[in-house]
């Protein structure tokens, strides 16, 4: 058995072997993902696993219907011409970058040509959310947030279960 004592030549005897075996040092614990830590582009990396896991939920949540316009993606092939869509920027926006409310299945025209159509998109958010869900948004984008690596490693779990994900998600944002 190996004792981590560094004190004297010997432990106390009068040290009980419960305390010498908490002594030693804990086993590394191993981060629930495989990126290493020590790669600068972890979080960029995690971001874009995260961003691509919304993506993928709010595509199915929204039944691949546009929220600008209404267009609906009916195959495979019009899907690809779909985008997650940011009603909030999400460069200027961090703290709602991957807000479940802040983020619908938009066409890639409206998403990408027109701006995000922002005005038409805020109307549909207050009818798709309703107002007081619209000010909320407005409240967290407010926020000024930098997401770390284990607030990210938290979210890419948690949108397995989106009431989760947003209770959490709203959390980490009332802390600040
Ligand atoms: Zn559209």
């Amino acid at each position: 058995m190996t004792v981590l004592w560094r004190g004297n030549a010997r432990p106390p005897a009068s040290m009980p072997d419960q305390n010498r075996t908490q002594m030693k040092r804990s086993p590394l614990k191993r981060k629930p993902y495989s990126i290493s830590r020590e790669s600068p582009d972890v979080i960029p990396t995690l971001k874009r696993k995260l961003w691509k896991l919304i993506s993928r939920f709010v595509h199915e949540r929204d039944n691949w219907t546009c929220i600008t316009c209404g267009k609906v993606a009916r195959s495979e092939e019009d899907q690809a011409f779909f985008d997650g869509g940011h009603y909030k920027p999400e460069g200027q926006y961090k703290s709602i970058q991957f807000d479940l409310v802040n983020v619908n299945c938009q066409c890639r025209g409206c998403n990408r040509y027109h701006h995000g159509r922002y005005g038409d998109y805020a109307e549909a958010l207050i009818k798709k959310y309703g107002i007081e869900e619209f000010n909320a948004l407005i409240e967290r984008s407010r926020k000024t947030k930098s997401w770390t690596e284990e607030e990210l490693l938290t979210l890419i779990v948690a949108i397995r279960n989106p009431n989760n994900y947003t209770k959490i998600y709203n959390k980490l944002l009332d802390q600040l």
